[in-house]
């Protein structure tokens, strides 16, 4: 029955630790999943998370299903962490929000909604280059993909004019997919200004802007300046889609922590909205898994955890902050040729290198990342900076 059926090439980005794992060598470094590490280069469960999880098998809870839009004082919880508790339409509950498969499903149940009832058209455009899944999932969606100019492989930096030129050269309408923070695989963010900027476009043009929002906290330590650009376009009356991810900021990872929401224009249209997205979901997955959202819930919940875990988000931040600065000064201490500012600039846990210093590393050095050169800055810590930043030197030195 399945002769036809061609092998399909392996995923790009958890493919790497499979050839990781493959590898003997003492000294090799995974540097391709972006997931953090501590700095044993460990999986770290947030304390504030254990805590949650005492407080819930201590109490007396059911299992039973949970509503198709998931845990409705975790989607509310989700939507004030995003949007600010002062939010006009949260204020006067004019946000659809439901409970996601993390952020992937919240991707994918808004790409399923767009491609359903959005009535202007059909394409979505992603930054160029832009998270690998992006693609699949709005495709999958039943969305056309296009993209707008996002990096600037010779400033190392974001290509600002043509970012904005592409917009608005875009059809009136179109949708267009922003990261909300620490962009994927750049880790380059507009600043505040060109957030404003690109936001003048977007209402200029009547774009449709669809915000993915998978680090908030973890790119700066702070969950309110990592929401900027969310807070910044609702504030101008833009009625954005956001996809929110609790996998990093909170390393709920396998626990499928997420929210999506669609701001309308008042509580009715809310509940036209609510109707429908439930229809989405249903057949998708009947409706979201439990154990994740609570945990998630309980934390943004109480005063006291939310601070404990603001605290965590803010120490993870800041110790890959702290990997880039031992990443640059090591490479510049070495003399290795090339400007490597940038490594100190961008934001969140991703920095770059070119494909043959990345093929070099991985022969050489037995350090493995994603074929473009993403680096997980997650992945480096006090045992492994010296050893890679010497490693890359070495590569680039040729
Ligand atoms: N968007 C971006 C830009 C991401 O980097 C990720 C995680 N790699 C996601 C969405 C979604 O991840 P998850 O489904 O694990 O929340």
């Amino acid at each position: 029955t399945w002769s036809a059926v061609p092998a399909g090439p392996p995923d790009p980005i958890l493919g790497v630790t499979e050839a990781f794992k493959a590898d003997t060598d003492q000294r090799k470094i995974n540097l391709g999943v972006g997931a953090y590490r501590d700095d044993a280069g460990k999986p770290y469960v947030l304390p504030s998370v254990k805590r949650a999880e005492q407080i819930l098998s201590s109490s007396v809870l059911d299992k039973e299903y949970l509503p198709i839009t998931g845990l409705p004082e975790f989607t509310k919880n989700a939507a004030k962490l995003a949007y600010g508790g002062e939010s006009k339409p949260l204020v006067s509950n004019s946000i659809a929000v439901t409970q996601s498969i993390s952020g992937t499903g919240a991707l994918r149940i808004g790409g399923a909604f767009l491609a359903r009832f959005y009535p202007h058209t059909k394409v979505i455009y992603l930054p160029v280059p832009s998270w690998g899944n992006h693609t699949p999932i709005f495709r999958d969606s039943g969305l056309e993909v296009k993209g707008y100019r996002y990096f600037d492989k010779k400033t190392v930096g974001l290509d600002f004019a043509g970012l904005k030129e592409d917009l608005q050269n875009a059809p009136e309408q179109s949708i267009v997919l922003l990261h909300a923070c620490a962009h994927n695989p750049t880790g380059i963010d507009p600043t505040p200004e060109q957030w404003k900027e690109i936001s003048d476009i977007v209402k200029d043009k009547k774009l449709f802007p669809f915000f993915d929002m998978a680090y908030q906290g973890f790119a700066s330590g702070s969950t309110g300046r990592d929401a900027f650009a969310v807070r910044h376009f609702v504030s101008q009356g833009h009625q954005i889609a956001l996809a929110q991810s609790f996998a990093k900021n909170m390393g709920l990872y396998g626990e499928r922590v997420g929210a999506f929401s669609l701001i309308t224009a008042d509580p009715e249209e809310k509940a036209r909205v609510d109707s429908q997205l439930k229809i989405v979901i249903r057949p998708m997955y009947s409706n979201p898994p439990l154990h994740g959202a609570r945990i998630a819930n309980t934390i943004l919940s109480s005063q006291e955890l939310y601070s404990q875990w603001e605290g965590e988000v803010k120490g993870m931040a800041d110790r890959i902050i702290s990997m880039r600065d031992k990443l640059y000064d090591t490479l510049v201490g070495l003399n290795t040729p090339g400007e490597w500012g940038h490594i100190k600039s961008q934001i969140g846990i991703f920095t770059g290198l070119t494909q043959p210093q990345t093929k070099a590393l991985a022969e050489r050095a037995h350090i493995y990342m994603t074929s473009d050169g993403r680096i997980s800055m997650a992945g480096l810590n006090a045992k492994n900076i010296e050893y890679f930043a010497e490693s890359v030197s070495k590569a680039v030195k040729g």
